[in-house]
């Protein structure tokens, strides 16, 4: 059996540790343990149920941080895995387990690339951190936003961030996510008056209320988008009404919805433009929104540069950047100021049953990982 690298070696290691969310399972010891090697001062950041750490080699700026997660999400039915999702295997060039690719991989990547490179240079510029969390795919109340609310408080800054979220189609580097859409949902609930459906002058029918304003919800263009991103998207998810029987008026309707919006808009021009036109069709009506992300864009700059052509440079192609696809944890980390791109290998299988990635992926990841840090780290 050939040897296998250690980038390898150690997404194996973490892929064995079931760290479901918000679960840790021992894989930020295991990093930990390799990083305090190489000099880094550790900080553990537990909140609540959620296990964090942030790791600095350095002192001075400006800070080069990798991000990311060690939980993953739950495999699914075990008996369905072609492996048990928690005892990594390779096969024909494939690493198997749940997290191989989001982002145990990434991680393990992020170790060796660090370890190589220290090793080279041994005193970079500026300094190199780790914020790693166990809650990603969670509720994300005690992660990453709780480690920078740590370190605002004390006006520690990261100047370029790396996360490493499966980011790539087809072959690893292919695309790099340079901003993420805003998420903002609500649910809507619309009144009218209960009762008989032989007595229509008695009711008020909230269901024939409300569907003239939401048709126009629907069919609103609530900007055209811009280069990074596609115009903004209204969906509804939801409609709920009725007492089960069909001979009453209902009392009320619930709605369901989500914009995902680009950075022309704001959450609170979309909340104003809402209730404009629910107002506007007469209607009775409250909104529970919810904010679960601003929209945050990484135009261009070094870290960009570097990334583009680190890809360039060790693999050979050309990079597409893209805010597609949904929220991560880069939203909590953009608006510090922090320049953000998500880099990690292919995101085909993930949370998906039989989640796997090409070996020769992660090599090459770590290599990537490398050499951006020997661009923006190590003086021309
Ligand atoms: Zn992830």
């Amino acid at each position: 059996m050939t040897q296998l690298s250690p980038t390898l070696e150690l997404a194996k290691d973490l892929i064995s540790r079931p760290s479901v969310t918000p679960e840790d399972a021992g894989c930020q010891e295991l990093m930990i343990s390799r990083l305090e090697a190489l000099g880094f001062k550790i900080e553990r950041l537990p909140f609540e149920e959620v296990t964090n750490f942030w790791a600095r080699r350095g002192d001075s700026g400006p800070v080069f941080c990798f991000a990311g997660h060690t939980d993953v999400v739950p495999s699914g039915p075990e008996e369905k895995w072609q492996f048990p999702p928690f005892e990594p295997v390779i096969e024909e060039g494939y690493l198997c387990g749940r997290g191989a690719a989001d982002m145990k991989g990434s991680l393990a990547a992020f170790v060796t690339a660090v370890e190589r490179f220290v090793a080279h240079h041994p005193d970079h510029e500026g300094s190199i951190a780790l914020l790693i969390t166990s809650d990603e795919e969670g509720p994300f109340v005690n992660g990453t936003t709780r480690v920078i609310d740590h370190l605002e408080a004390r006006n520690e800054k990261i100047d370029w961030c790396i996360v490493g979220e499966p980011s790539s189609t087809d072959k690893v580097g292919d695309i790099i996510k340079n901003g993420r859409r805003g998420s903002l949902s609500g649910t809507l609930k619309v009144r009218g008056i209960q009762g008989h459906v032989a007595y229509p002058h008695l009711v008020r029918n909230p269901i024939h209320e409300a569907a003239p304003a939401l048709a126009e919800l629907a069919a609103t263009v609530w900007d055209e988008g811009n280069e990074f991103f596609p115009p903004t998207s209204f969906q509804i998810s939801n409609i709920h009404a009725g007492t089960g029987a069909t001979n009453v008026v209902p009392g009320h309707v619930d709605i369901a919805f989500n914009f995902r919006f680009s950075t022309e808009v704001t959450a609170d021009a979309l909340k104003t433009r809402v209730r404009d036109i629910l107002d506007r069709h007469g209607l009775e009506w409250d909104i529970d929104w919810v904010l679960s992300g601003n929209p945050f864009l990484t135009a261009a700059g070094s870290l960009v540069d570097a990334a583009r052509e680190s890809i360039r440079t060790v693999l050979g192609y050309e990079t597409e950047l893209s805010t597609s696809g949904g929220t991560s944890d880069g939203r909590f980390i953009a608006p510090t100021g922090a320049q953000v791109v998500e880099l990690g290998p292919c995101n085909a299988t993930i949370h998906k049953i039989n989640e796997r990635v090409r070996t020769r992926d992660l090599d090459d990841l770590s290599a990537l990982y490398e050499n951006i840090l020997a661009r923006l780290l190590v003086k021309a």
